[in-house]
C-alpha cells in the first residue's frame, strides 16, 4: 500500500477522466489516474480512434485519436500517477480518506471520481473455439491501425454503424472488402446501408462464420453458413468483428452507490450519495443528462471543484480562469 494520500483519484481514463486530471491539476490537487485497459483514452481509442467527431467545442473536425493526445498532453501538466491495465475493484473508508483497492494494490486518496463511462467494457466475440489464436494478428474487435488492412482482403462482421462504417473506410485502402451480416436487414443507418450499396463492397447476409481457417496466426480462409446448413468458403487475410461490445459497471455496482440501470445517480455538484465520490461523463446521470464528450468535459471541473471543496473548506468553488493561473507566454 502506497502511504501517500492522493488528494483525488480519478476512475476512468477516458476524455472525461483526462480532461478531470488537468483540472486537478490546475486546482493544484495532487491526481492518480486508474484505467482498466492499457492504453489511455476510454471509447475513443477503444472504439473508434480513426473516426473524426465533429462535435467538440473548438475542433471543426478532430480524429479520435487526435484528441486524446491532445488530452493525454493537457492532462500531464497535472504530474498525474498513471496506473493502467488496472481495475478498481472495491473501497473503503478509513478516517478522513478512503483506500481503493484495484486487481494490483491498495491506494489512499481524500476523494475519489469516478469516469468510468460505460464500465470496463470487452468486445462481444464470435465464440468459436480457435478465435483467440487470431486476435491482434489478423482478427480485430476494432479498426486501430489502417496500415494493417493496406491491400487486404477484408471481412468486416457485423449490421450496425460501425461495421458499416469501417467497410466504407476500409474500401478506400484495402485489396477488397466484403461485409457479413447474419440477420437480413442491416441495423445501421439508410444512408450508410445505401452507400455500402452504392460502394464495391461485397455483401452478404443471413450467413455466419462457423469456421476460421489459418495458421500462426493468420486467417485464410472463413467458412459462412446459412440457416439451412448450405456453406460458403471465403478467402480473409483480416478479420474484423463489430458485434459490439458488452459493458458493466463491474465491481462499482456493489459500492453502494444509487445507480439508475449502469448509470451513477449524481446532484448538482456531480457527487453521488457517497459522501466524497464524485462522478462524471457517460457514467452519470441526472434531469436533462446528455451523453457526449462535450458534456464530460462541462461536468469534469463541476466535480473536481466541489471534490476538492469536501476536503478543504478555504477553496472557491469558482475557479480562476486559466488565463489568471498560467503565465502568459
Ligand atoms: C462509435 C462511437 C462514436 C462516437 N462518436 C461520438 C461523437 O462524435 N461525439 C461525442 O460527443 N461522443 C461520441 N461518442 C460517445 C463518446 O465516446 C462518449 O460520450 C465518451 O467516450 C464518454 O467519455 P467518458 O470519459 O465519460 O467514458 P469512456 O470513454 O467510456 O471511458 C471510461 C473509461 O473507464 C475505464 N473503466 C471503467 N471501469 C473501470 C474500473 N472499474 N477500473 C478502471 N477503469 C475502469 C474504462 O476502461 C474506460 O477507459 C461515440 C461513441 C462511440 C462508441
Amino acid at each position: 500500500m502506497k502511504d501517500e494520500i492522493t488528494d483525488i483519484t480519478i476512475i476512468g481514463g477516458g476524455p472525461t477522466g483526462l480532461f478531470s486530471t488537468f483540472y486537478a491539476g490546475m486546482r493544484q490537487m495532487s491526481v492518480r489516474l486508474i484505467d482498466s485497459l492499457p492504453e489511455l483514452g476510454g471509447q475513443l481509442t477503444e472504439l473508434y480512434p480513426d473516426k473524426y467527431i465533429y462535435d467538440v467545442g473548438g475542433f471543426p473536425k478532430i480524429l479520435a485519436k487526435d484528441l486524446v493526445n491532445n488530452l493525454v498532453e493537457q492532462a500531464k501538466y497535472a504530474e498525474p500517477d498513471f496506473h493502467l491495465g488496472e481495475t478498481v475493484q472495491s473501497y473503503r473508508k478509513e478516517d478522513d480518506h478512503f483506500v481503493l483497492t484495484t486487481d494490483k494494490g491498495e491506494y489512499l486518496t481524500r476523494t475519489i471520481l469516478i469516469t468510468a463511462g460505460v464500465g470496463a467494457f470487452q468486445p462481444r466475440k464470435l465464440g468459436l473455439e480457435n478465435e483467440v489464436e487470431f486476435e491482434g494478428a489478423s482478427l480485430q474487435y476494432a479498426v486501430r491501425d489502417l496500415e494493417k488492412f493496406k491491400d487486404k482482403d477484408v471481412v468486416v462482421l457485423g449490421g450496425g454503424d460501425s461495421a458499416l462504417d469501417w467497410a466504407l473506410m476500409l474500401e478506400k485502402l484495402a485489396k477488397s472488402v466484403t461485409l457479413v451480416h447474419r440477420r437480413e436487414r442491416f441495423t445501421a443507418h439508410e444512408t450508410t446501408v445505401q452507400q455500402v450499396k452504392d460502394s464495391s463492397v461485397t455483401v452478404k447476409t443471413s450467413l455466419n462464420v462457423t469456421e476460421i481457417k489459418g495458421d500462426a496466426g493468420q486467417i485464410e480462409e472463413l467458412v459462412l453458413t446459412a440457416k439451412d446448413g448450405s456453406e460458403e468458403v471465403i478467402q480473409a487475410d483480416q478479420l474484423i468483428v463489430n458485434f459490439g461490445n458488452i459493458s458493466s459497471l463491474g465491481p462499482l455496482k456493489d459500492w453502494g452507490l444509487k445507480l439508475d440501470k449502469n448509470s451513477i445517480e449524481v446532484d448538482a455538484h456531480m457527487q453521488t450519495n457517497i459522501e466524497g465520490i464524485f462522478a462524471a461523463g457517460d457514467v452519470t446521470t441526472f434531469e436533462g443528462k446528455v451523453k457526449l464528450i462535450a458534456t464530460g468535459f462541462g461536468e469534469a471541473p463541476v466535480a473536481i471543484s466541489y471534490a476538492k471543496s469536501s476536503y478543504d473548506a478555504k477553496s472557491r468553488i469558482q475557479p480562476k480562469h486559466s488565463t489568471s493561473v498560467f503565465k502568459q507566454d
